[in-house]
């Protein structure tokens, strides 16, 4: 579990100050892929770099697992240091050693033996799907793969937690998928704690969480991707939400319209034709459509009502976790 509370911290530029956060607490879940997304500039790298003891805030706390980290002295810092794995921008792999060899690289520093290391080396590249390249030089892998080699490496002191600054970074589109599986899979299969920033929400719809969302500094939005996703005005939903696109026609064919957004395998595919078959309603899609957020097939839709039960179906839907809203203007000017 990491605490971060408070955080602020300035840098400075001739002679004024730039301030990079303020303010700033989340609490990281043990075990919980968490992330941080912002356009550039807006403290995202500095808060990684807070939470991963290289840089000090000028005020606040940042408590791993209850331990106050601004108490520590120069000794008690190294250690906990070595707690946490960092992948960031430059991805600095030695050139003359294999992949295998690169991943091995911390094992030796920690004096780990032949037998072992070879076995941990083994299970960090299959790990990271690179198991065949393991007797290849970087230079000639991809940016991808590379990044993928910088995560086995970050992970090779088996931290407790993983700081992954703008893992796709730099990397193809057709790659970054592959970095995101890497980290959800060390995750999922090493129990590591991972914080991951990115500018871009597609990254947190694959495989955050939980997310805070950075804007100069300052946090102004943080919950569950499914929670946040839940309230159609939060700038999470409006980032991950499919768009609702609808003509006026398309509306006006039905008494009136309304939102939902639906969660989960079970909702998705039976809520909507369940409620219009027991109240004897129509329900039609006029907009939107289906989306995943990780594992979770979500969707939102627009849908055209009609029928006396409408407002019963409506709460039944409700009931059962739908979230329904009304689109901000009606159809026929008829205000939600
Ligand atoms: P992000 O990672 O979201 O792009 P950063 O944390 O790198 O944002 O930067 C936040 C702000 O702090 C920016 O205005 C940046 O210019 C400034 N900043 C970050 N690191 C330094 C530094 N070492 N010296 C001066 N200014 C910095
Ligand atoms: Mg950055």
């Amino acid at each position: 579990m990491i605490t971060v509370e408070n955080l602020s911290k300035s840098f400075p530029l001739n002679g004024s100050p730039v301030v990079a956060l303020r303010d700033v607490s989340v609490d990281i879940q043990a075990g919980s892929l968490f992330g941080v997304v912002g356009p550039a500039g807006s403290g995202k790298s500095t808060l990684a770099r807070c939470i991963g003891l290289q840089e000090r805030p000028d005020r606040g706390v940042v408590r791993l697992d209850g331990l106050n980290t601004g108490t520590l002295d120069g000794r008690r810092l190294r250690e906990i240091r070595r707690q946490v794995g960092i992948v960031d921008s430059k991805i600095d792999l030695l050139a003359e050693r294999t992949v295998a060899g690169n991943i091995a690289s911390p094992l030796e520093q920690l004096g780990l033996d032949g037998p072992q290391r070879r076995t941990r080396v083994a299970n960090l590249l299959d790990l990271v799907g690179l198991t065949p390249r393991a007797s290849q030089r970087p230079s000639e892998l991809t940016d991808g793969q590379r990044r993928r080699v910088a995560v086995a490496k970050a992970l090779a002191a088996s931290p407790s937690v993983l700081l992954a600054d703008d893992p796709t970074a730099g990397i193809h589109p057709d790659e970054a998928g592959s970095v995101l599986t890497v980290l959800d899979r060390a995750r999922a299969e090493l129990g590591v704690t991972i914080l991951l920033t990115t500018p871009d929400a597609g990254v947190v719809r694959r495989v955050c969480d939980d997310v805070a969302v950075l804007e100069n500094g300052t946090v102004v939005e943080r919950g569950t991707v499914l929670d946040l996703i839940s309230d159609p005005s939060s700038r999470t939903a409006q980032a991950l939400l499919p768009a609702i696109e609808t003509t006026r026609a398309q509306s006006a064919k039905y008494d009136r319209s309304v939102d939902v957004v639906l969660v989960g395998f079970a909702s998705v595919g039976a809520l909507l034709p369940e409620a219009a078959g027991r109240f004897d309603v129509e329900l039609s899609t006029i907009g939107g459509g289906l989306t995943r957020i990780g594992d979770t097939p979500v969707g939102r839709f627009r849908l055209g009502v009609r029928g006396v039960q409408a407002d019963a179906a409506l709460a039944w839907i409700a009931e059962r976790g739908g979230h329904v809203s009304h689109p901000a203007r009606g159809p026929q000017g008829l205000a939600a």
